[in-house]
């Protein structure tokens, strides 16, 4: 059953009714799934069950004070926080972490079967090891990336999203886990980490990477921070971690990038390509998404990954902040260490 640009979407009927999000942004976050859904009937793509996660699963790379804290809430019969006021958290909350946390280990263990497979609900990058924010209870990436490592896989992660993967980059700091990400970025802007000077340390050292779009970037910007895909190629992963973020669509209820779904088919494109030639397993998640254009968003991106160009909506431009990006991006490929072996 593999072959071609064949597609596995992790899917489990429970994923219209999650979202850790915001209260009041969670609706737009839930129904954004279920469009989603709808649009991707139309593709040849294979549906794959995911099997929970267990509570030792998510030890691995989260605190026991933390695990236990979100177990305890998750059987209260109200609807609170779980940080200063973004992740929520609700009744029954805790079996649904699990489901998610599982997505994650299903598709690792599928991934051997397509070339590339998708967990539209997935891409919990701000939770650290101890601590949930950022709509992340749990940090999923995290777990694809610990679980890969254990298996001696290769593992590089892109990591595409309106928002700095922070929670990644922090237990992986030190680690030789190449990570690229893209991002809205003016030192304030959620979570406010993602310096480019941070590039790693110890084994880690020059396996990080930071491409921080100014705030109201567009597809031209995108494009050229897509020129660090060449340092994935250089890396030659066994599997390429994708989080394809899509609130830095220029709809987003969140505001922060002026992309159009182009952008987010060209990185679908792209990676697919990249990881046929070093012949790596693909496997991506949805990250954030809050308004109008996420699903459309999220289905070009998939088309992307099945070799399908798309070029739904009028591209956008800004020259200057492109020219901004193809600088940093410029100072970041020079920073590449002279061996990443
Ligand atoms: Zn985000």
């Amino acid at each position: 059953m593999t072959y071609g640009d064949s597609l596995g979407i992790v899917w489990d009927e429970r994923f219209r009714e999650i979202s850790f999000s915001h209260p009041m942004i969670r609706d737009v976050s839930k129904s954004r799934i279920v469009r989603f859904r709808e649009l991707v009937s139309t593709l040849n793509v294979y549906f794959i069950s995911p099997k929970p996660a267990t509570y030792e699963d998510l030890l691995e790379v989260h605190d026991e004070s933390l695990l236990r804290k979100i177990k305890e809430v998750s059987s209260l019969p109200y609807i609170g926080f779980l940080d200063s006021g973004d992740t929520v958290h609700y009744p029954g909350m805790f079996d649904d972490i699990l489901l998610v946390a599982g997505s994650t280990l299903t598709a690792i263990f599928m991934s051997r079967f397509f070339d590339s497979i998708y967990i539209p609900l997935g891409g919990f990058h701000h939770a650290t090891r101890s601590r949930s924010m950022g709509f992340c209870p749990i940090n999923d990436v995290n777990l694809a990336i610990s679980r890969l490592m254990k298996m001696g896989e290769r593992v590089a992660l892109v990591d595409v999203d309106a928002h700095h993967a922070n929670g990644v980059e922090e237990m992986f700091y030190d680690k030789p886990v190449l990570k690229i990400n893209i991002f809205a970025y003016d030192g304030k802007f959620f979570p406010g980490t993602g310096d480019y000077r941070r590039r790693g340390k110890g084994e880690g050292t020059g396996y990080n990477f930071n491409v921080g779009l100014p705030l109201g970037s567009a597809d031209d910007s995108f494009q050229e921070a897509l020129r660090l895909l060449d340092v994935v190629e250089d890396f030659k992963p066994s599997v390429l971690l994708v989080v394809a973020g899509v609130d830095g669509h220029k709809d987003d209820g969140l505001k922060s990038l002026n992309l159009t779904t182009n952008s987010f088919n060209l990185l679908g494109l792209k990676v697919s390509r990249l990881a046929r030639r070093v012949n790596a397993r693909i496997i991506s998640f949805g990250g954030g998404g809050y308004g109008p254009g996420s699903a459309p968003s999220m289905f070009s991106f998939v088309k992307g990954l099945m070799g399908n160009r798309s070029e739904d909506e009028m591209p956008t431009q800004d020259e200057e902040k492109k020219a901004y990006v193809k600088k940093l991006v410029d100072l970041l490929l020079e920073r590449l260490p002279s061996s990443l072996e």
